[in-house]
């Protein structure tokens, strides 16, 4: 399948657009994305796209990059966030991979980590509190970081990409893809 058409956006509205390569272009032009999950203790360099069709081998890996390591759960997560992720590692041109700290999150991970938020801040919730119906839940949502690069300058470029959410946290940023716009976090 075409990128863009599996991404439901036009070529205009592709998170690829923003390398500013046409989808024949990236053939030549291909370096592996590089991901590292520090729970895990594993990272990959994959090849995400194979001329302008997606690698099905380099999604399973992204997906087990991405799974509920407390829950040991895999689930496959929106290829948007690898291919937003990808234009993310271009933009920076960062040397080291980027850090995945949490993909998808079974509904009781994620219940769990907001009481502990809650918790954390005198037993109410926050901004920065994992939402009741989170985007990780639906697969639809990543926090990560690119080593060297404060999360505020991540932040602030993910929104320019306009896949959905956007929260900037003290060492990481959220990105969903829930298709309408939202922000939180300081600086936003
Ligand atoms: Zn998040």
């Amino acid at each position: 399948m075409k990128i863009a058409s599996v991404l439901g956006v036009g070529a205009a509205g592709c998170p690829l657009s923003a390398l500013m390569l046409p989808e024949s272009a990236l053939a030549a032009d291909m370096v592996p994305l590089r991901l590292y999950s520090p729970h895990l203790q594993k990272g990959y360099n994959v090849e995400l796209f194979v001329g302008s069709q997606w690698n099905e081998n380099a999604l399973l890996v992204c997906h087990y990059l991405m799974k509920d390591w407390r829950k040991n759960i895999l689930v496959p997560c929106d290829r948007k966030l690898y291919a937003a992720l990808y234009v993310i590692q271009r933009k920076f041109g960062i040397p080291d991979p980027i850090n995945i700290f949490s993909g998808y999150r079974s509904a009781e991970t994620n219940a769990m980590l907001r009481q502990q938020s809650i918790a954390r801040n005198g037993g109410r919730a926050t901004a920065e509190s994992p939402a009741v119906n989170s985007q990780h839940i639906q697969a639809k949502a990543v926090d990560f970081m690119l080593p060297g690069v404060p999360p505020l300058t991540v932040s602030k470029y993910v929104q320019t990409l306009g896949l959905g959410g956007t929260g900037n946290y003290p060492t990481f940023t959220h990105m969903d893809t829930r298709g309408e716009p939202a922000r939180w976090g300081r600086g936003l």
